[in-house]
C-alpha cells in the first residue's frame, strides 16, 4: 500500500519539482488517508487519486498598477481552483513577496479538506500575488486591488468561487476588490467575504479564527480530562488569528505568556490580557514593530530580539504566523521543555519532520486544517447571509462557530477510533476531511 501511495507523492514531485510547500502537504496527507484508500479500491481505479491531487483549474495573470510616483510596476497574480466536489471554490487571497504557484497550491490543497471538516458546502481554492503590500500608501493599495480583481472577477462568482482575505488581505483589500467588483459586474453579492459589516460582512468574522482555534484546543483538552482554566500558552505571529486566540484565551480562563512579531518575541508572565491586547493591536495597525514598543510601554515583559519564542515554558503552544514556522530543532526544544500540546493557528506552521518528532515524544498536534477552520467557516455563514438578505447577530455567529468547532474535533476522535490512530489527530483530521471528499468526488463520476 505504502508503495501505491509514493506513486502519487512521485507524480506530484516528477510534475512540481520546484513547489516544496505543495509537496510537503501532498505527502503529509497521502501518507495518512491510506488505509482509507486500501479499503476503498475503488478511489484508485476511479482515477479519484490521480484527480486529487492535481488542480481542476488554475489562473495566472498579469496584474499593471502605478505608484505614488507615477511609476508603472508589474506583478503577477493567481487563483488556484483546486477542488470544487463539496461547492463553489472557497479560500482566502494572500499578498506576499514570496507567493508563487507552489504556495497557493499548497495553500489550495489543505484548504480542500479544511472546508470539507467543517460540514459546509464549500469546495478548496487559493489565490494571492506576489505583490507586497509593505510600505504601499493606501491609494497605492487601492490601485492595486482595483486591478487585480480587473482579471480576477471573470472566474469568481457567488456560486463559483469565493475568495476572502489572507495574508497581507484583511477588511481593507477585501472592500477594495469588492467595490471594483461591483462596478465591473454590477452586482452586489456574497462573492468575497471578510467584508465590512456595513458591506455585507459577518459580525465576528474578523475573531473568528482565533475563537475557532480556542474551541478547538477547549476540545482537545477535554479528551484528556483537562480544561482551559489557569493554562499558559505561548503564541507567535500577531494578526487577526493570533488576535483572536489571545483574546478567546482569556476569555476561557486562559492566558498568553509569550507571543513573537517580526522582531523578535516577548515573554510577560503576567499575561497578554486587557489593555494590552488593545495596544497590540494599535500597534499592528500603525505598521510598526510590535515587540520592542510593547517592552517599553508594559513593566515587567521581556523583549527578545531576534528569537522565537519556542523555548518558553508553557502548556500550550499555537503557532499563528506562518508555514513552516517551527523546524525540527524547534521541536526538539519543545520536547526538552516538556510541551504537551501544539494547536496549529496558521497554516501548516509545523514541517512534517517536527510534526513526526513531537508525537513520537508524547506532544499531542491540533492540525491546522482543523483547528483553524472556524475562519473559513464563517466566511461561509457570510455567504449564506448575503445569498439570503439578511443579517447574523454576532451570537449567532459565535453559536454556530462553537457548534462546528466542537462537531470537528467530534469528526477527527471517530476517524481516530475507527482507524485505531491513537490521538493522531493529524492523521484523523485528514482522513475525516478526505472521506467527505470522496464520496461526492464518487458520486460526480469521472470529472
Ligand atoms: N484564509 C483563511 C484560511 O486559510 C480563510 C479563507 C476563507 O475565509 O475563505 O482558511
Amino acid at each position: 500500500m505504502a508503495n501505491l501511495t509514493q506513486k502519487y507523492i512521485d507524480i506530484v514531485k516528477d510534475r512540481y519539482p520546484n513547489e516544496p510547500e505543495f509537496l510537503q502537504t501532498v505527502e503529509e496527507v497521502l501518507t495518512s488517508i491510506e488505509p482509507v484508500v486500501e479499503a476503498h479500491p475503488e478511489y484508485i481505479e476511479s482515477g479519484l487519486m490521480d484527480r486529487i491531487i492535481e488542480p481542476e483549474r488554475m489562473i495566472q495573470f498579469r496584474v499593471p498598477w502605478m505608484d505614488d510616483e507615477g511609476k508603472a510596476h508589474v506583478n503577477r497574480g493567481w487563483r488556484v481552483q483546486f477542488n470544487s466536489a463539496l461547492g463553489p471554490y472557497k479560500g482566502g487571497i494572500r499578498f506576499a513577496p514570496n507567493v508563487y504557484p507552489g504556495i497557493l497550491k499548497f495553500l489550495a490543497f489543505e484548504q480542500i479538506f479544511k472546508n470539507s471538516l467543517t460540514g459546509l458546502p464549500i469546495g478548496g481554492g487559493k489565490g494571492g500575488s506576489d505583490f507586497d503590500p509593505n510600505g504601499k500608501s493606501n491609494n497605492e493599495i487601492m490601485r492595486f486591488c482595483q486591478s487585480f480583481v480587473t482579471e480576477l472577477y471573470k472566474y469568481v462568482g457567488p456560486n463559483e468561487d469565493d475568495p476572502a482575505g489572507d495574508m497581507g488581505v484583511g477588511g481593507r483589500e477585501i472592500g477594495y476588490i469588492m467595490g471594483q467588483y461591483k462596478r465591473l459586474t454590477n452586482q452586489y453579492d456574497g462573492t468575497f467575504s471578510g467584508k465590512g459589516t456595513e458591506n455585507g460582512g459577518l459580525y465576528g468574522r474578523t475573531e473568528a479564527t482565533g475563537y475557532g482555534i480556542v474551541f478547538f484546543a477547549r476540545e482537545v483538552l477535554k479528551h484528556f480530562g483537562e480544561t482551559l482554566d489557569g493554562k499558559t500558552a505561548v503564541i507567535s505571529g500577531f494578526g487577526n488569528v493570533a488576535w483572536g486566540t489571545t483574546q478567546k484565551l482569556e476569555q476561557l480562563g486562559a492566558k498568553v505568556i509569550a507571543f513573537s512579531g517580526p522582531d523578535g518575541y516577548i515573554l510577560d508572565e503576567a499575561g497578554v490580557t486587557g489593555e494590552k491586547v488593545d495596544y497590540l493591536l494599535e500597534l499592528r495597525a500603525s505598521g510598526k514593530n510590535i515587540c520592542a514598543p510593547y517592552a517599553e510601554k508594559f513593566a515587567g515583559a521581556k523583549f527578545f530580539p531576534g528569537e522565537k519564542p519556542w523555548g518558553v515554558k508553557a502548556d500550550l503552544y499555537i503557532p499563528c504566523a506562518m508555514q513552516n514556522d517551527i523546524q525540527l530543532e524547534h521541536a526538539k526544544q519543545l520536547v526538552e521543555n516538556g510541551a504537551r500540546y501544539l494547536i496549529e493557528g496558521a497554516n501548516m506552521p509545523t514541517t512534517n519532520e517536527a510534526i513526526q518528532y513531537l508525537q513520537a515524544h508524547n506532544v499531542v498536534v491540533g492540525p491546522s486544517k482543523a483547528a483553524n477552520a472556524g475562519g473559513v467557516a464563517c466566511s461561509c455563514l457570510e455567504m449564506s447571509q448575503n445569498a439570503q438578505h439578511i443579517v447574523f447577530s454576532a451570537e449567532d455567529v459565535y453559536a454556530k462557530l462553537e457548534g462546528i468547532m466542537v462537531n470537528i474535533f467530534k469528526q477527527i476522535e471517530d476517524a481516530c477510533d475507527q482507524y485505531n490512530l491513537g490521538e493522531n489527530f493529524v492523521a484523523g483530521a485528514n482522513i475525516a476531511g478526505f472521506e467527505r471528499v470522496a464520496k461526492a468526488m464518487m458520486w460526480q463520476g469521472l470529472v
